[in-house]
């Protein structure tokens, strides 16, 4: 797990880690040409060149070695990935106006003592502890971000923490304009976007930059620069409140509950239109996240439940029914009457359908009352593929 922590340097501290990027940037771009080149640079390879430029150039002697092998170890894993993993392009050169600041370092490369991070040659950072590491971190990410904050983000483990037992179920379905409906309307996530606020100021910010705009070409007026600032950290500040809002959420369900029952969603099908609903959909993708780990964690049953038929099927008779125009929010059962909103209707299919499968094991594939057939997955321990960390 990530945990990360705002870093406050001061001015000499900073001109060190931005002199320390230039070097790894350099590095990375080193790596690049003779990859562009046709020279094959595995981080093997890398290494060694290293080794030779350490001994040959001050320069690169003033910086620290972990923080440059990590860079390379970076990029081969980085070039390894442009040929296995799909759409992923080959490593490209990192701008210097460009690219931000990322530095990492192993355990050999910096140590926590006097609530400040040390940092090979002499640089130490003090840092905000928001919050207590749950146990010695194994590495640590430095990085700035676009509005120029630093950020150090620990790889840390944290145990499970079972919670006492309780005997709620719930279901969970996902949607565009309701994150999270749940088959208690009180667990509602309701789609929070740019809260109302955030919103005013950001489109405010937004009607400033364009007033500033200068054409093509030109250097951007110092107005426009603050105008774009100001708008970044506005959305950066709508982030995280829903970050907050989303783990306050999956906290007060994994708490009350003791088998959840989630929709598997793949947020793919859906993100290629409309960039609201993509939005929605990266919403729904770090929602549904976080709840996986937080009910992993206290130790509750999460079920995912395949999204197939979860809204054409009545929650109360089981009984598949047409296809719902997106537009009919409520839901009829022809066969025993029941009405319920539509959504409602598909959390407690989902519940229903997780709690049929209860009694399996953990990979459990299942042939429910025709006509509908649904694969189960129930979840035991944290790390599930394809939803796993960053
Ligand atoms: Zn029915």
């Amino acid at each position: 797990m990530r945990y990360t922590y705002r870093l406050r340097p001061g001015a000499a501290a900073e001109r060190a880690l931005v002199a320390e990027w230039n070097r790894c940037r350099f590095l990375w771009n080193e790596a690049v040409y003779q990859q562009q080149t046709g020279k094959r640079p595995t981080y093997h390879r890398l290494s060694k060149m290293l080794t030779a430029a350490r001994g040959q150039f001050t320069w690169l002697r003033d910086g620290s070695r972990v923080a440059q092998q990590e860079t390379l170890r970076t990029y081969g894993l980085a070039l390894k990935h442009s040929f296995t993993v799909k759409d992923r392009n080959r490593p490209a050169f990192k701008k210097r106006r460009v690219s931000l600041p990322t530095l990492e370092y192993t355990l050999r490369g910096f140590s926590i003592h006097d609530g400040r991070l040390h940092l090979p040659k002499g640089v130490s950072i003090p840092v905000v502890w928001s919050r207590d590491l749950p146990s010695p971190p194994t590495s640590v990410r430095v990085y700035q971000d676009s509005l120029g904050h630093w950020y150090a983000s620990f790889v840390t483990r944290r145990d499970a923490e079972p919670a006492p037992e309780v005997d709620g179920a719930i279901g969970i379905d996902w949607g565009v304009s309701t994150t999270a409906t749940a088959t208690d309307p009180t667990h509602d996530l309701p789609y929070a976007g740019h809260r109302k606020r955030c919103a005013a100021e950001l489109a405010k910010a937004q009607r400033k930059m364009s007033r500033r705009r200068r054409p093509r070409g030109q250097a951007p007026s110092n107005g426009y620069m603050d105008a774009k600032r100001q708008a970044a950290r506005l959305r950066k500040k709508a982030a995280r409140q829903n970050t907050h809002t989303g783990r306050t959420w999956a906290k007060a369900i994994a708490d009350n509950h003791q088998l959840i029952a989630v929709e598997d969603f793949k947020p793919k099908f859906l993100a290629r239109s409309r960039m609201a609903r993509k939005a929605a959909d990266a919403a729904i993708g770090s929602v549904k996240r976080t709840l996986i780990a937080s009910g992993t964690r206290a130790g509750r049953t999460v079920v995912l439940v395949p999204p197939a038929y979860t809204t054409m099927t009545c929650s109360k008779c089981r009984e598949r029914q047409a296809r719902l125009d997106l537009a009919e929010r409520t839901f009829r059962c022809a066969n025993c009457g029941h009405t319920a909103d539509r959504d409602r209707n598909a959390a407690w299919t989902i519940l229903a359908t997780a709690e049929r499968n209860r009694a399996g094991a953990d990979d459990v594939s299942h042939s429910l009352s025709p006509p509908v057939r649904v694969v189960v997955r129930v979840l035991s321990e944290p790390g599930i593929p394809g939803l796993g960390g960053r």
